[in-house]
């Protein structure tokens, strides 16, 4: 079981997973959303507990996505396609994410010009769906 939170505590989650391997999205999207670029592992969304709510809130990102994010001190916590079963989580906000590790940077022909690429990860142009969440145990 992993645990996480916002900046300010008003958002809380948890869940047993499994959880993804961190994916990192460059799209001007998530930069202006993020402040940077997006890094965000996901758990199956039926495995994912909020326990506490008091500061989520949710918006429609894009005709095909939802964000959720912290009322009380603006964190990005969550991304979700209408589409998916799964629940991109900003990797930031996991307590323990030891054993994760970032393996690919999605969108890089959006990205900002001010920073390099990880060098060493898998870099696309579009998005990955090599993971849907109910297809991995660990
Ligand atoms: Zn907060
Ligand atoms: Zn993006």
């Amino acid at each position: 079981m992993k645990t996480g939170h916002c900046s300010c505590g008003q958002v809380t989650f948890q869940s047993e997973g499994p959880w993804r391997d961190i994916i990192s999205c460059h799209c001007e999207e998530c930069r202006r959303t993020t402040g940077h670029f997006w890094a965000a592992t996901a758990v199956p969304t039926e495995k994912l507990e909020i326990t506490n709510n008091a500061g989520l809130k949710w918006f429609r990102a894009s005709d095909f996505a939802t964000r959720g994010f912290c009322t009380g001190c603006g964190a990005s916590l969550f991304f979700r396609m209408d589409e998916k079963d799964y629940t991109a989580i900003g990797a930031g906000c996991v307590d323990d994410t030891s054993d994760l590790k970032m393996v690919e940077e999605v969108f890089i022909h959006e990205k900002g010009d001010y920073y390099p690429l990880s060098e060493g990860l898998t870099h696309s142009e579009g998005f990955s769906y090599a993971w849907k969440g109910e297809d991995e145990t660990q």
